[in-house]
């Protein structure tokens, strides 16, 4: 099969099925055709290396060259990038082909795609549920094969939490690995861009792909490149799989428990070896993250004035008033909520109180890992606690949103490298489908090629 048929395959599908479900925001057939056609010559010309001519589809928080680029928000509904993130460029120079922009949470806020103002994006296994986010239509396109692979990031979870809700393995790399530029900023210490796709083999493929250093981001980490498809094979006999008690209190749902405990069993007659370890300050995670991760999203959302691009409202007095009538228009609630956190959080006399504190939690939760990694070396638990829930179910009640993210959330505030993949199904919250269940593995700094071993041999 050549490029340009691969690609017709995909763009047939997406034109069929995207309508209900939403997971793309923009779709290009005649680039994506140009791509492939491009990509078909290479191949003739025997200059092909292993992703050449393979679909993908891009979490429209990555700025495309000529792409609308919205990040899910009116803010950036008129958008069209100027310049490629670092990602796109890499995935481009490996020749791939841009299937499209996929939709997902406004600003990468959230945790079911219900935030975005292009709509909800519907779960493909059941479609009165969520997919999840922030990355849910990146999640959604692989999952209904309107694309073989994506591009997610993850602030909080947004790559392995819409993995797990949609059956899909999602990698989150150590922070740093894979360049930020490019890419719109969230919570710029927290942020980080993975490949989402149907095996670690896929992910690690990408990944090959995506990481490497970029002297245009300053927190990009020049270090010599990995094949991370190298240890896929590795027999599992001595791994030491540590299981945090904190994970496996209570809080899980009971079918949840179940696939995972099951997982850990098949890990067993594999060779590992399970050992209980302790993340002390779990609890403290979601707490710590409320506090910086919407301190880092105020400063950075402060660029969307209505002066330079993006959008600007018709009608407005002074120029205050025009910053106050674009910002009020072109943001959604969520993305508001969060201004007036981080903003609060960093004002004068309240910094110490929060801001400080919260920093401070988040060295406690790197030091708990670092100890755990003396036992282990590797963790394993449940990437959620449930599988998808229905549309609103959570929508009304933010606190409850943000429990979803409890097992991700520390991974992130400590820089380590997570995973989501697939171990198996829950009654689904209408019990009549089935919902995927995600396994979460997280590593030691740069273990991502461990982590890739680990689930490749269960899958
Ligand atoms: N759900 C979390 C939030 O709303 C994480 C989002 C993300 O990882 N981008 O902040």
């Amino acid at each position: 099969i050549s490029a340009v048929e691969l690609t017709q395959l995909y763009l047939e599908r997406i034109e069929r099925h995207n309508t209900t479900l939403n997971a793309y925001i923009s779709t290009d057939p005649e680039r994506s055709l140009s791509q492939a056609r491009a990509a078909d010559a290479r191949i003739a010309a025997g200059e092909a290396g292993p992703l050449t001519g393979i679909p993908l589809a891009h979490k429209d928080i990555f700025c495309a060259e000529g792409w609308l680029t919205t990040c899910a928000s009116k803010m950036l509904s008129n958008f069209v990038s100027p310049y490629d993130a670092h990602v796109v460029e890499r995935l481009d120079a490996a020749g791939m082909v841009t299937l499209g922009k996929c939709n997902m949470d406004e600003f990468a806020m959230g945790s079911s795609n219900e935030t975005s103002w292009y709509g909800p994006v519907k779960n493909p296994w059941d479609m009165r549920c969520v997919p999840g986010g922030s990355s849910g239509g990146s999640a959604a396109a692989v999952a209904a094969r309107l694309a073989p692979i994506a591009t997610g990031t993850d602030t909080g979870g947004s790559i392995r939490q819409p993995a797990a809700f949609c059956g899909l393995t999602g990698l989150k790399p150590t922070y740093g690995v894979v360049s930020r530029y490019g890419m719109i900023a969230f919570a710029s210490s927290l942020d980080q861009a993975g490949p989402m796709g149907r095996s670690a083999e896929d992910c690690a493929l990408l990944l090959n792909a995506m990481a490497g250093f970029d002297e245009r981001d300053s927190t990009s980490l020049d270090r010599p490149a990995e094949d991370y498809l190298r240890e896929l094979d590795k027999p599992l006999a001595g791994r030491r799989i540590g299981l945090p008690r904190e994970f496996f209190a209570a809080g899980m749902d009971d079918d949840v428990r179940a696939a995972v405990e099951a997982a850990l069993a098949e890990y067993r007659k594999l060779g590992a070896v399970t050992v209980d370890i302790s993340l002390p300050n779990t609890a403290l995670s979601v707490p710590a993250y409320y506090v910086l991760a919407p301190a880092e999203a105020s400063s950075n959302l402060s660029r969307f004035d209505g002066v330079r691009y993006g959008h600007r409202a018709a009608e407005y007095g002074d120029l205050n008033d025009m910053y106050a009538r674009t910002r009020a228009e072109g943001f959604g609630d969520e993305v508001k909520r969060r201004i007036l956190i981080g903003t609060y959080v960093l004002s004068h006399g309240y910094y110490d109180a929060y801001y400080l504190q919260a920093q401070k939690i988040r060295r406690l939760i790197a030091r708990d890992f670092e100890e755990a990694f003396k036992h282990c070396d590797l963790i394993a638990g449940p990437t959620t606690p449930g599988a998808a829930f229905p549309f609103g179910a959570k929508s009304q009640d933010p606190v409850q949103m943000y429990l979803s993210d409890i097992y991700t959330i520390s991974t992130n505030l400590a820089g380590l490298p997570g995973m989501s993949l697939p171990c198996g199904l829950a009654a689904g919250a209408t019990a009549d489908k089935p919902l995927p269940v995600g396994l979460q593995l997280i590593g030691n700094y740069f273990d991502e090629a461990r982590m890739l071993n680990v689930a490749h041999q269960y899958q």
